[in-house]
């Protein structure tokens, strides 16, 4: 079963194989496989096909780290097997410890379609994961559960499919990883909305047929023009749009399929920059665009990095059609996003070949990512209910997200204990708060907290709020109810 991570890595090109060490990458897979060794997956497939898959993906996201790849084999290790976090930093190293146990972490986190914690919870996987390469890696173990998700209960399904639409696939469309985006999107629709996704496949079905027949005829077209003026693009072709993120758009527009404009958009790759504006300029010579309709995300890429030209024209026989220009590069980076610019920094400073990043690259990873946290922070509006009023742009620092043991992500301030934490869940829970446990021991109620802890609370019904809750609780809830209680008390 190895080969089939070990062709993979073969066929790449050489500069990319260089990244990884494919004898260490057969330590992990031996020790993965060994330690699963026995245990079915649902569809009834030895359990290690799962990291195997979501090692091959990691693989397929252009992320070009040999540690992802190993804690990828290595993921479910801890969680699922007799071995421990300490026997994987014991075998391999501290880095792979790292990051497998931060997607261990990131498993425990489970959403079940409450809307006030979602926002909570992608800043949680943020401010929990530490590192990108977590995210990634959690993203390619969803990617994969998603593409095997039939085989579990209808009541599982639905929960996995609606945390991967809410939470999953909008970290994806964050990182700016569009395709990965899209396909968990389109993997969860028809568990989260059956109906709304039959409707869309069926009016789908009469419309995209005669769409891309009229296009194929396009392209010969647009192909000659480009040529008589000595432009000769890479690939030109019509890309279909995702289910989802088609339906979103149909609901913004009545659901009526006339006035969205790229159910199918035909692809232009050029070599460069200036062959985009060139073939910009060249369309709209043959056939007029529509007013508003002109986008240019070259010089003003989308806040997810998406960079590219979009115009919308009336084609042949006057019919609407949205081309997108760009280049190979921005192609590569639109479709695998932050995986691609880890390519860029790690690798390329590894100096491959004698070549040494440019200095611009590394700066757009990080303007990218903070660019991606800050995002996170302002939008969407929608979601800011009072939970998350106070939010501050520097909320990762003042801020921790701990658990339930139902696996809900609860939002405190840093400094904040059980007593907080049993008043943000719910105020009768707070006032009989009689004991704590943390990961499962017992902790004083003044205990700090720290993010990622898993905290449950034990009450007792005669158990009233003492004064001495005051001197360490940190929420002005928390205070709030606390001093009303012990004012009653008296009177
Ligand atoms: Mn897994």
């Amino acid at each position: 079963m190895f080969n089939l991570l070990k062709e993979k890595i073969e066929n790449l090109p050489e500069e990319k194989r260089a990244a990884y060490n494919l004898a260490e990458i057969k330590r992990a897979f031996d020790f993965a496989e060994k330690a699963h060794r026995g245990q079915k997956r649902k569809s009834q497939d030895d359990y290690i096909i799962h990291p195997l898959s979501t090692a091959l993906k990691i693989i397929d996201f252009g992320l070009l780290d040999n540690a992802s790849i190993m804690a990828a084999l290595l993921h479910d290790v801890p969680e699922d097997t007799q071995y421990s976090l300490n026997d994987i930093e014991k075998n391999f190293n501290k880095e792979i410890r790292f990051l497998v146990e931060g997607i261990t972490k990131l498993g425990q986190i489970k959403y079940r379609g409450r809307e006030e914690r979602k926002l909570n919870i992608r800043n949680m996987i943020i401010a929990m994961a530490g590192d990108v390469r977590v995210i990634l890696i959690k993203l390619a173990d969803r990617y994969h559960n998603m593409e095997t998700l039939d085989y579990l209960p209808p009541e599982k399904q639905k929960r996995i499919a609606l945390e991967t639409l809410e939470i999953y696939a909008p970290l994806a469309y964050r990182l700016g990883m569009g395709r990965v985006a899209g396909n968990l999107e389109d993997l969860a629709f028809p568990y989260v909305y059956p109906e709304e996704f039959n409707w869309l496949i069926k009016n789908l079905k009469e419309r995209r047929k005669p769409l891309t027949k009229y296009l194929e005829g396009v392209i010969p077209l647009i192909k000659k023009r480009l040529e008589e003026n000595e432009i000769y693009p890479l690939k030109i072709y019509y890309r279909v749009k995702h289910y989802y993120s088609l339906y979103k758009k149909l609901l913004n527009y009545d659901l009526n399929f006339e006035r969205v404009y790229d159910i199918v958009a035909l692809r232009i790759i050029l070599q460069n920059k200036e062959e985009c504006y060139q073939t910009l300029g060249i369309i709209h010579k043959y056939w007029p665009p529509l007013p508003g309709k002109i986008k240019d995300y070259i010089a003003l890429p989308k806040p997810n990095g998406y960079q590219g030209l979009h115009t919308t024209v009336f084609c042949e026989n006057k019919k609407k059609v949205e081309f997108q220009i760009l280049t190979e590069e921005m192609y590569q980076k639109n479709e695998f996003g932050i995986a691609c610019h880890w390519y860029y920094k790690e690798v390329a400073r590894k100096k491959v070949k004698g070549k040494t990043i440019p200095p611009e690259e590394e700066l757009r990873l990080f303007n990218q990512l903070r660019e991606w946290k800050e995002t996170f922070l302002k939008s969407p509006k929608k979601e800011t209910s009072k939970l998350i009023e106070s939010f501050k742009i520097d909320l990762l620092k003042d801020r921790i997200f701990v658990l339930t043991p139902k696996g809900e992500a609860i939002d405190l301030p840093k400094g904040a204990t059980p007593v907080d934490f049993a008043y943000a869940i719910h105020t009768e829970i707070g006032d009989h708060c009689f004991a704590a446990k943390v990961d499962g021991k017992l902790v004083p109620l003044s205990y700090q907290l720290h993010s990622g802890e898993v905290v449950e609370i034990i009450t007792q019904k005669k158990k009233k709020p003492s004064k001495s809750w005051l001197k360490f609780v940190k929420t002005s809830l928390a205070k709030r109810r606390i001093k009303n209680l012990l004012l009653k008390e008296k009177i």
